[in-house]
């Protein structure tokens, strides 16, 4: 189990990764569910990328620095935005079936905080199309994928990353799998809140592995919250039902976005669109703790061609079908702008480690990403990652390495197997998520994250008498859910610790206390170090080239 590269998930950024891998290297996946299972399969509204005739890259790069309050560091959004639209074609190319327009090119929707429809989509299921595209280019070079294995710790030794240690979920016990480059692409981590879009594996594994060995996680208090998610389940409905002229109403029938955001309406950016709908709730024009998302005058013929699957949720999920009646909708947590701090070519501070997609932290967002460059940054950057992995090697010899690693996660699992209890993972990923969504929401003030500051750590604390009752090897998801668990309490002190330090408010990052941007003291990258006491923050600055703040 020996490879130039390994890449840690296998959902868009890591197989994109891994197809820019040149043929005469060994590149192997690692992933926890199979590659197609990933979250990426859920994206709905598209990718964008400045194509149109109008357009332009610059626009898309103002567009996104602009949206992410200055936050993104301009050299990595121009390149981004410069090789977005080469990177469509190719894709394209390998099969993707993106909807077209009447003349039969590459169709684009208009999308929140762009100056233009730039956004291209496959209907309402574009990360479907795209990730069932990549696997097969995947299985034409035939990659090997390890399925079903879950990575828990990297291996360091002599300060350079050279593989990592992981759980062979099929048929139970750890294994070192040796490499010259490890790619992080292991998502997001949205389950640390309880109303969340995300898919339950989206626990944040990648970036507790990178903290763990040493790395900074930046920016870790933006977390985007997605405005139209559906009551009860958090299922998304994507912004592409804004984006074909959907309407948000209150309880008076009104269209509250003129008095928020009077040009862009429905398409301000999902900051400003969130924060305006939890503003209605609490001033009691509300709907039963919703707003309403209007679709019926778009008319049936554009909701089947264009939104059927939002169509078929909500008749699955709300019981309503969106043609006769508005959908109930509210925030829920969506993306983590923050991430494993890498340059503009998926580099991380630690010799031989590597990290793309929403893991990473590139960083291209800022404080608010803008929707469809999600799927974009996991194309662009896992193809830059996966180059500039493979330039990387060509010098590197494989190093021998010590059992150290693997001995000490052989004890943590077999700790969490003797644990006696009481406490179950469940449990606590229930208490976790709700102490997050009530005091990380889109409002937060010193009072509530301080709260969930106590919170979490009396949680880790609670985690450390975890009982894992499945004893066996096969299949033992008890096991991967407290391993996830573990995860998803270091990361989240990590979003707690950031939003406490971050005296403003800028995108995503909403402080009562602190209700204005303030580019004086806080125009930074806020980083978290692991101590054995918490985390640590530090501070960096923030790359501007040709858009200054305003
Ligand atoms: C419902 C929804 C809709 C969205 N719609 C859009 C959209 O329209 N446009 C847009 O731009 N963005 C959208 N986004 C965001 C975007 O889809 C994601 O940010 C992006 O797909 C993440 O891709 P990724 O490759 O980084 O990670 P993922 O696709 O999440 O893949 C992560 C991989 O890592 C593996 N993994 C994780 N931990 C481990 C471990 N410990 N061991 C082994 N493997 C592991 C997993 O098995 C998986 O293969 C949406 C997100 C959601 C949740």
């Amino acid at each position: 189990m020996t490879h130039d590269i390994l890449v840690v998930g296998a959902g868009l950024a890591g197989m994109r990764a891994a197809i820019a891998v040149p043929p005469d290297l060994n590149v192997a996946l690692l992933s926890k569910v199979h590659p197609i299972r990933s979250h990426s399969v859920a994206a709905q509204g598209g990718i964008n990328a400045a194509i149109g005739a109008e357009d332009s890259w610059e626009a898309h790069a103002y567009d996104t620095a602009k949206g992410g309050l200055y936050l993104g560091d301009q050299d990595a959004i121009e390149a981004m935005c410069k090789e977005a639209p080469q990177d469509i074609l190719e894709l394209e190319r390998m099969g993707v079936i993106f909807s077209r327009t009447a003349e039969g090119r590459i169709a684009q929707r208009p999308f929140g905080g762009a100056g233009y429809p730039r956004t291209c989509y496959a209907a309402d299921r574009t990360g479907h199309a795209l990730l069932h595209a990549m696997y097969e280019q995947l299985m034409k070079r035939r990659c090997k994928v390890y399925e079903e294995w879950y990575v828990t710790a990297l291996l360091v030794e002599e300060g350079r990353c050279c593989g990592v240690v992981a759980w062979d979920m099929i048929h139970g016990g750890l294994q070192m799998l040796r490499a010259k480059a490890v790619i992080l692409a292991t998502g997001g981590s949205g389950r640390i809140f309880s109303t969340s879009t995300n898919a339950v594996i989206n626990t944040g594994d990648g970036m507790a592995l990178a903290y763990r060995a040493g790395i900074a996680l930046e920016d870790m208090e933006f977390v985007q919250f997605h405005p139209t998610t559906l009551k009860d389940t958090g299922i998304l409905i994507t912004e592409g039902a804004r984006g074909e002229g959907g309407y948000l109403l209150n309880t008076l029938g009104e269209r509250f976005m003129k008095r928020y955001a009077p040009e862009q309406m429905e398409l301000a950016t999902r900051s400003t669109v969130s924060l305006a709908i939890g503003q209605e709730i609490q001033e009691g024009r509300g709907v039963d703790g919703c707003v309403l998302l209007d679709l019926r005058h778009l008319g049936r013929a554009k909701i089947l061609e264009r939104l059927p699957q939002i169509r078929e949720l909500a008749m699955e999920f709300a019981g309503l079908d969106p043609i006769e009646t508005p959908i109930p909708i509210r925030p829920g947590a969506h993306y983590q702008m923050g991430g494993v701090r890498t340059n503009a070519w998926g580099e991380t501070e630690l010799p031989g480690l590597f990290a793309a997609g929403e893991c990473a932290c590139v960083s291209v967002h800022g404080a608010n990403r803008l929707g469809g460059n999600s799927l974009l940054e996991t194309i662009v950057f896992g193809r830059r990652t996966g180059t500039k992995a493979a330039e990387s090697i060509r010098t590197v010899q494989l190093s021998p390495v010590s059992e150290t690693i693997l001995k000490s996660e052989q004890q943590r699992i077999d700790k969490l197997l003797s644990n006696p209890g009481p406490e179950r993972a469940w449990q606590i990923r229930d208490d976790l998520g709700k102490t997050m969504s009530l005091n990380l929401g889109i409002f937060r003030t010193k009072q509530s994250i301080q709260e969930a500051l106590s919170a979490v750590q009396a949680l880790k604390r609670r985690a450390e008498d975890m009982c894992v009752q499945d004893k066996g090897r096969v299949f033992n998801t008890d096991l991967i859910h407290a391993l996830e668990l573990q995860c998803l309490l270091e990361i989240a002190e990590t979003i707690v610790v950031g939003a406490l330090g971050r005296e403003e408010s800028r995108g995503a990052h909403y402080r009562g206390d602190f209700p204005t941007r303030n580019d004086t003291a806080w125009l930074r990258h806020s980083l978290s170090y692991r101590r054995p006491e918490g985390p640590h923050l530090a501070y960096a600055p923030v790359t501007i080239t040709r858009f200054p703040p305003a």
